[in-house]
Formats: C-alpha cells, structure tokens, sequence
C-alpha cells in the first residue's frame, strides 16, 4: 500500500528553517536591509507603487482601515472569513457591515451588498486562489466613493484581468502565514499604489517592536512540529490511521487534535503580539519562494482542471465557478456537499486525508451579534464547503483517488457512517 497524502502542505520548510538556523547562529535575525529590499522586489513583481511587509496579513487590513475609515464607520465585508479579519476591523475603530456571499465560490456578491452613508470601506476576500468578481464590486466602490482593501491572503499570484488581485483595489495584502504559499512562519504584506497610505503605515510600524528571538522560536516550533506529523512515513504510520480513527469514531480527543477550534470572541483591542515588525531573517525567505510561486501555480491549476474534468456533472456537488477574466491559483480545490462530514468519513475510510473549511458565517456568530445581519448563503456555504488538496507535489493518482471515491459515495446515495460502528482500520 501507497502513503496517504497529507491534506495540506506547508510550503518551502526548508528554505524557512535554514534561513532561521544561519541567522539565529549569527545573532542577525533582526540585522540586515533584506526587508526593504524584498519590499522593492515585491513591488515590481506583483506591480504596484509600493509594498509594505507587516506582521501579519490581518495587521495589514488593521493599517488600511486606520487610514481609510474614520471611528464608528462601517466596513462592508464577508461574513465568511477568519474571525480575525472581523475583530481587525472592530479594532480599527470600524463597525462589520455583513453582505451576503454568492453560493459558489463564497465571495462577497455584487447582487446583494449592503451600504450606508457611513460606510468607511470595503473588504474584498479572494478565497481559495480564485479571484473575486472585481469588476462588479470595484464599480459598485465606485459608485459609493468608497475605498477597496483586497484580502488575498489565500491568493498570491491570483490574477484578474492580467493583473495579480491584491493590486486591482485601493490597497489588497498577502500573507506570509505557515499555512500560506509564500511561507515566512508568519508575517504579511500590504500591496499599494497609494503613496499616502504607504507614508501612514510605515510610520505605524516604526512603533512597533522587533519580535523576540523566543517567540521566534516558539512560532518555528509549532511549525516544525506540524510539518513532522504532516510528512511521511510519520504522516501515513502515525497520524492518518489515528486521525481516521477519531475520524470513523467520534473520538473528540482526536479531532481536536486537528480541529482549528478557534476561540472566536470580540476584540477591541489588537493581540500584543501582532505589534511587533516584519524581521529581515523572515524577508530573507521569501526571494526563493517568489521565483517558485509561478511554477508551483501552474500544477496547482493543472491539478484543479483534473478535478474539474472527474467531478463534473454530480448531482448535489458544487463545483467552483471561474469568474471572466480571472486566473485562478487554486489554493485548494473547493466542493461544496450537503453532508461534508459524512463524505469526509467516507474519504478517510478509503484512505484519503482531505478537509473542511473552517470559516464559520460570521455573521451569525454569538460573539458578533452587535453585526448579526442575515447572510443565509453564507450560512449554507459554511456549511457545506470541503477543500480538496490541490498542492504540487500532490499526485495525479491521488487526485484520481479522490475523484473516484467521491464519484463512488454519490453513486451509493450518499450514506452516512454509523459513527458506532467500529470501521476495521
Ligand atoms: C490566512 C488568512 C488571513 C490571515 O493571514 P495572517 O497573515 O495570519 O494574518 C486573512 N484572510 C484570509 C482569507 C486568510 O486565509
């Protein structure tokens, strides 16, 4: 029998922990004129006036919105997002004002977005390496003289009408994150053509500190440690059979294991830790990983045609839809289900490790009720969306893997697993 295939890769480990290793050796992790430099570079690549690095992806929408929105403002955006790009705008002095998404693809809908005279901005989320629909949305900003702040931070070298998305609004960010593509541990980057705004968060981040070599070291750690259970033979040996078996027998302490339970609760104020600057060691990383980003798309997108040409015509799947004019990336391959558990099971049972989205429709949250407004698409996509692996040195058998057995749970009505029953392993 073959390995199981992780369902999520963390990209360019090894140039992340070489580069941490040389430089905490040479005590210059916070030493060298590699962030500017790698800010210039970024800014040529992605092909806007300036870029920015921040701490964090969500610390660059936190900057933007301080610019953009005065107090009390509200900030049109998606309930389906990390809860964090929600509370970012709490504490930028912003009030979340929830559109509904559309039902494919889980992006703000140009049909049904909500506006006030006081609304400061907008936040576009490209999901899942497949663009927005800019042109709707950037005319509707238009037509309110609002501004647009792009979160592709699943979405590097996306594109929209031949230019990358992060670059077609007012401002847009990238992430650095460890689950992101370009993998700086963690970090982000603001993308601008706006000279004002690049003026006013430089200035912010002068205030911050450099980030302690400790928490570092403890961010490196949860990484490594990740990356181990996530590699073979440990990932196949080890962690697939006890994730299958949590998995098949509702066993909560497994699947917390690798539940992203998010402790979601309201902030106003911004976590300490994300006030610290992007540290040249991390800008150090990403040269190497930019060069890749092309390549490693192009088979992510090869890799979703495969997917696209074996799930075509499932009655009660969902595929995603490409807008016009977009070049997708294809983080992963996106599914919507009615039972994403049960087909989840059934994928784990044949062997094949995939998962849920873990956004939650944030509009319907207890801890957000201050915004609750009815977004029921967002509800149901929520709901239903499953993320297939798409990552390059996925292969095409375990793509036809995945097909089959998906094709295979349809065919046999979709049934659900008696969590009792104790599956043979
Ligand atoms: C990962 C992610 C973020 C946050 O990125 P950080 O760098 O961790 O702040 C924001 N929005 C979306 C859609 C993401 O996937």
């Amino acid at each position: 029998m073959g390995f199981s295939k992780p369902r999520t890769k963390f990209y360019n480990c090894g140039t992340v922990y070489k580069q941490a290793a040389a430089d905490l050796l040479r005590f210059r992790v916070h030493r060298g004129n590699e962030v500017a430099d790698f800010e210039a570079h970024a800014a040529e690549h992605f092909g806007c006036r300036y870029a920015i690095a921040t701490p964090l992806a969500r610390m660059g929408i936190y900057l933007c919105l301080r610019y953009f929105i005065r107090e009390g403002q509200s900030v049109l955006q998606s309930p389906y997002t990390l809860a964090e790009v929600i509370n970012i705008a709490v504490c930028a002095g912003g009030k979340p004002l929830f559109s509904d998404v559309d039902p494919q693809n889980g992006h703000l809908d140009p049909q049904k977005l909500n506006y006030t005279d006081n609304t400061g901005a907008m936040i576009v989320t490209h999901l899942h390496g497949i663009p927005a629909e800019m042109d709707e949305l950037l005319d509707f900003s238009q037509q309110h003289n609002i501004p647009v702040i792009e979160d592709a931070a699943q979405s590097a070298g996306t594109k929209y009408r031949g230019r990358f998305v992060g670059t077609l609004g007012d401002a847009g960010v990238l992430s650095f994150g460890m689950h992101k593509q370009l993998n700086a541990v963690y970090g982000g980057m603001v993308l601008t053509d706006n000279g004002d705004l690049a003026k006013f968060i430089q200035a912010e981040l002068l205030k911050f500190r450099d980030i302690p070599i400790a928490t570092l070291l403890d961010k490196l750690a949860y990484l490594l440690r990740l990356h181990a259970l996530s590699t073979n033979p440990t990932f196949s040996w080890l962690m697939f059979p006890l994730l299958r078996y949590g998995l098949l027998n509702d066993v909560d302490w497994i699947n917390n294991i690798v539940a992203v339970q998010p402790d979601i609760k309201l902030k106003h104020d911004i976590d300490d830790w994300y006030k610290h600057r992007f540290s040249p060691c991390q800008a150090r990383m990403l040269p190497s990983q930019l060069r890749r980003l092309a390549s490693d798309d192009a088979v992510r997108f090869t890799n979703a045609r495969q997917y696209f040409v074996g799930l075509s015509q499932i009655k009660g799947l969902t595929l995603p839809r490409i807008p016009e004019h977009a070049q997708p990336t294809f983080a992963y391959f996106p599914i919507q289900v009615a039972e994403p558990q049960q087909l989840l099971r059934w994928l784990s049972f044949y062997g094949q490790d995939v998962v849920t989205q873990h956004f939650s429709n944030c509009a319907d949250l207890e801890c957000f009720v201050p915004f609750r407004s009815e977004c029921p698409t967002a509800a149901k996509v929520a709901s239903s969306l499953m993320l297939l692996p798409t990552y390059p040195s996925y292969s095409k058998q375990q793509i036809e893997r995945n097909i089959q057995i998906i094709r295979g749970y349809f065919e046999a009505g979709q049934p659900a697993f008696d969590a009792k029953l104790s599956l043979p392993i």
